[in-house]
């Protein structure tokens, strides 16, 4: 991989070097070429000259990631206006209501505009010819897909159990859904009797190319493929619902073809991540299963592992591939990025209306947090053609139940065993300063 990628970056550096500095600044045309041939000794000089083809310089950005976007009923009725539209009890004709998912995460634009690349979990379906519906089968309403576009969002895992909620033609019309708002997509495939166009492996993953910020270096271009968590059956591994035409892509009982998948991500873009959905619910620890696949997906080739499924967020950790020594970050799990996974105990509101019980007693009746979870900043740096993870911070968010269902960063009112959740988990020195910056600001940070 890093030879082709190196090639291209010598490549590409040539266009600089022939119309140099008017080129770079956008100023006036280069001087038409003379007719006249040059003499002998002009060429002779030419040649003498070194040409000097500048270094390139080492290039960065930030790939900004959240959890599960899971939306039970009470945050869909919020988004989509009900109970209070006026269709439920009109007696003539009403216009549908205009989703407003905007509302449940009214702040979060702003943060993750700071960086560079944003990426979340989709659980669920986005199905435009099926009722919208909640636990146990997700069907979101078509607002979802460009609402996620206008938070920054460029890219969703779709591999999950609840891929299938609204059957394999369900899972075909979110792919078209998100490819309609430009939001990119992976693990997930339209059955090829439904549609031909996402044939082959390939169509698992796809390429994110990222453009560097304040530079005119090539973008980084990153490969993503996500897949669901293993299973004693298929039909578990997404929500009892059977997958005859393989339109989900399973971490484990495809893993030869999740390999291979790999290996052609490891030769089309500069750095690979892996988005799994695995793990156990409400455990705060990575299990046996998430340590061995997170070994096998760094051994094939993946620099970055993103876990969701748990609904808690797990440790992040720095792992090392067996098979060419690179060391890669594993983050085993975001936790739930917007969720109703909550209820008056686990949800302290900073009025102090809903009081939080002591931390004892609230694991002891709710299990771990499910309604904090981290905004996680990953730093990738372009050197020499050689992409790595250079930085690991993250931003604590919370669901919030007042004015209105919504997620937004921890603040110095929350309750301080949010935050110490937090600083135990991923350690106080990797948040992200309180005013986030953003890419230019972001120092290097050690992995965790
Ligand atoms: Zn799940």
């Amino acid at each position: 991989m890093h030879l082709s990628v190196r090639r291209a970056s010598v490549f590409l550096a040539l266009p600089f070097v022939v119309c140099g500095a008017a080129c770079a600044s956008g100023g006036p045309e280069p001087a038409p070429l003379r007719t006249t041939q040059p003499t002998k000794a002009a060429v002779t000089l030419a040649e003498q000259r070194p040409v000097v083809v500048p270094p390139a310089r080492p290039a960065r950005v930030v790939l900004a990631a959240v959890g599960d976007v899971l939306l039970h009923d009470r945050l869909q009725d919020q988004a989509l206006g009900l109970p209070a539209s006026p269709c439920k009890k009109a007696t003539r004709p009403c216009a549908p209501p205009i989703a407003d998912y905007a509302s449940l995460w009214p702040t979060m634009a702003e943060l993750f505009a700071k960086d560079d690349f944003a990426i979340a979990n989709l659980e669920g379906a986005i199905d435009g010819d099926k009722p919208v519906s909640s636990y146990p089968l997700f069907n979101y309403d078509p607002g979802l897909a460009p609402a996620l576009k206008q938070l920054g969002i460029g890219l969703v895992s779709t591999a999950n159990n609840h891929a299938l909620d609204a059957r394999g033609s369900g899972a075909a019309a979110t792919l078209d859904a998100l490819d309609a708002a430009g939001v990119l997509h992976t693990g997930t495939r339209a059955a090829p009797k439904i549609k031909q166009k996402n044939q082959g492996s390939f169509a698992w993953g796809t390429v994110a190319a990222i453009p560097v910020r304040g530079s005119t270096e090539p973008p980084i271009r990153v490969g993503f493929v996500a897949c669901t968590f293993a299973s004693d059956s298929k039909e578990g591994a997404t929500n009892g619902v059977p997958d005859p035409s393989h339109q989900v892509l399973n971490c484990d009982s495809d893993r030869v073809e999740l390999r291979s998948v790999l290996e052609e991500l490891r030769a089309s873009s500069d750095l690979v991540v892996v988005l799994p959905h695995w793990g156990l619910e409400y455990e705060i620890a990575p299990s046996k299963t998430q340590k061995r696949l997170a070994q096998e997906f760094v051994d094939g080739g993946a620099s970055l592992v993103l876990g969701s499924h748990p609904h808690v967020p797990q440790p992040a950790f720095p792992l090392r591939s067996a098979v060419d020594g690179h060391e890669a970050l594993v983050v085993a799990s975001l936790g739930n990025f917007v969720s109703h996974q909550v209820n008056r105990q686990d949800v302290p509101d900073t009025d102090g209306r809903e009081r939080m019980l002591p931390a004892k007693a609230s694991a002891k009746l709710h299990g771990p947090p499910t309604w904090i979870a981290p905004l996680v900043h990953v730093t990738l740096v372009r050197r020499d053609g050689v992409t790595t993870v250079e930085g690991f911070t993250y931003t604590p968010l919370r669901m919030h139940r007042t004015p209105r269902w919504h997620v937004a960063p921890l603040t110095d009112g929350d309750p301080p065993v949010a935050q110490e959740f937090f600083d135990k988990m991923y350690g106080a020195d990797k948040r992200a300063p309180s005013v986030y910056f953003g890419t230019a600001d972001v120092a290097p940070q050690k992995m965790p």
